[in-house]
């Protein structure tokens, strides 16, 4: 299974390669929209495919990325890049409740959907961009894990609290409340218990992107591929 999502990626890549060629130099009949969608695509993975692999925090075991419970947090088709990754420095140092979360910049606005199945546990959403409280919602897995997502626009909450949410669905819209700085989603996972801040965070890989063993790199975007 593993294996054939990895060559599936790269059937897809080649595809789209060949499917490029007749789009440029081939026939007339083409619409010019296609032309766009495609080379977009093609620029966006070859882009990625510069990604180097993350070092992660030290002295961690991930689990294997291939076989993630989580999925990148936003629909598939987007691509966001990683402003800051696990023991990525300021909030994200190691030793901190935020060692292993990752922001992704994304303008406010931008669908947020859940990296796994659970139920809704916490939603705030009264927050104004530049301003506190911090807007989030909160969810809880089967194991008693949460995941949050943080600094969501005002009223920016698309679910409620009680709600059992699939993997993939929408949670809300990305903003630029709390402690933002600039407008991103702050995703992290953390133990099962108080879900409140200073939590304890734990390592997270994501399965429908690019190779990310010990998690994604600073710098580099994303794309969130088919699962
Ligand atoms: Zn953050």
């Amino acid at each position: 299974m593993i294996m054939t999502k990895r060559s599936n990626y790269k059937i897809r890549l080649a595809i789209k390669l060949v499917l490029l060629s007749i789009l440029l130099w081939g026939g007339d009949s083409c619409k010019s929209q296609d032309k766009l969608d495609i080379s977009e695509e093609i620029d966006e993975i070859a882009e990625e495919s510069e990604a180097p692999l993350a070092k992660g925090c030290p002295d961690t075991e991930y689990d294997d990325w291939k076989t993630s419970k989580y999925v990148l947090p936003y629909p598939v088709g987007k691509s966001y890049m990683v402003t800051l990754g696990h023991c990525g420095g300021s909030y994200h140092s190691q030793g901190q409740p935020d060692q292993f979360a990752v922001d992704f910049a994304m303008d406010i606005g931008q669908t947020v959907t859940a990296a796994r199945a659970g139920t809704v546990v916490y939603v705030e959403e009264s927050g104004i961009d530049g301003e506190f409280p911090n807007n989030l919602v909160v969810v809880e897995h089967e194991d008693g894990t949460f995941a949050q997502y943080m600094h969501l626009t005002q009223n920016g909450a698309l679910v409620n609290k009680g709600d059992a949410v699939e993997q993939g669905q929408s949670l809300g819209l990305s903003g630029n409340t709390g402690l933002a700085g600039f407008p991103h989603l702050h995703f992290v996972v953390t133990k099962k218990g108080d879900f409140h801040y200073p939590y304890t965070s734990i390592p997270t890989t994501f399965s429908n992107t690019l190779p990310n063993q010990r998690s994604l790199a600073g710098g580099y975007r994303y794309s969130a591929l088919d699962y």
